[in-house]
């Protein structure tokens, strides 16, 4: 079947020219090109709850299709990514940490990097009432596969309760802080219930991945519209790279039920 892109953008919005960190920049006039390539160019963008139900055979995949997912919960989604996406009528998953809603992103200070302020629970609720989807980013942005387990479960089990209590619906969707994440990891996102998790692993999803270790691919600050073509369609990394283990694929998990 057709393969699913899932892309990964952080923030979008003004920033002064950087060399380095540019992986979660995204530049808003470049955002815009990007959205207007994908329409232009007859792309789905769909809903992850879509692309898993593609995923598991459920219903046919188009043949250019995307996934739009956003780290972190940035206000600046709300200022400068949403808007042209509402103009495109393409859906966006909006990943939140459940203890920083409304709060900086504090942790960029680790790297000296400025830390702009997250989505209040307001703006939350507000964006989903426009159509936005929303998953968790654990509940303080940690490295899962460097804390103990009690603590990983912590993270992906209370984040889900907390996200719920904001949006008052199912939260389905959960995304590993950094990528991190090991067997533990992916056990309690499987425990927990959600539907989805993705990691920082940069490939094109199919039906031979599990979808609690989904791959995606980062678009960055510099990606001008070329760069963005070769990040949809070649650059890759070898899939071995996934902590998979006894994970199940879609394929096998569809078999066995
Ligand atoms: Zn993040």
């Amino acid at each position: 079947m057709n393969p699913i892109q899932i892309l990964m953008y952080h923030q979008v919005g003004r920033f002064p020219a950087m060399k380095a960190h540019r992986a979660t920049y995204c530049d808003h006039r470049r955002f815009a090109a990007q959205m207007a390539y994908l329409a232009r160019f007859g792309y789905t963008v769909l809903r992850m709850d879509e692309a898993l139900a593609c995923l598991r055979g459920e219903r046919p995949t188009p043949p250019r299709a995307v996934v739009l997912t956003f780290d972190d919960g940035y206000e600046n989604f709300y200022e400068y990514a949403w808007p042209v996406l509402r103009r495109h009528g393409f859906p966006a998953l909006v990943y939140l940490i459940s203890d920083l809603i409304g709060q900086p992103a504090r942790w960029l200070a680790a790297d000296n990097l400025a830390t702009p302020p997250l989505m209040s629970a307001e703006r939350i609720r507000q964006l989903r009432g426009e159509g936005v989807d929303f998953g968790s980013h654990a509940v303080s942005h940690v490295r899962l596969a460097q804390i103990d387990t009690a603590a990983i479960r912590a993270e992906v089990h209370d984040s889900k309760a907390a996200l719920e209590d904001v949006l008052g619906e199912e939260v389905r969707h959960f995304c590993y802080p950094f990528g991190s994440h090991d067997r533990r990891a992916v056990d309690a996102v499987a425990e927990a219930g959600y539907a989805s998790a993705t990691t920082c692993v940069r490939a094109p999803a199919t039906p031979a991945d599990d979808p609690l270790t989904l791959p995606r691919k980062a678009i960055s600050f510099g990606d001008n519209l070329i760069g963005y073509f070769w990040r949809l369609h070649v650059k890759n990394t070898p899939k071995h790279d996934f902590i998979r283990r006894d994970g199940q694929t879609f394929a096998e998990r569809a078999a066995a039920a």
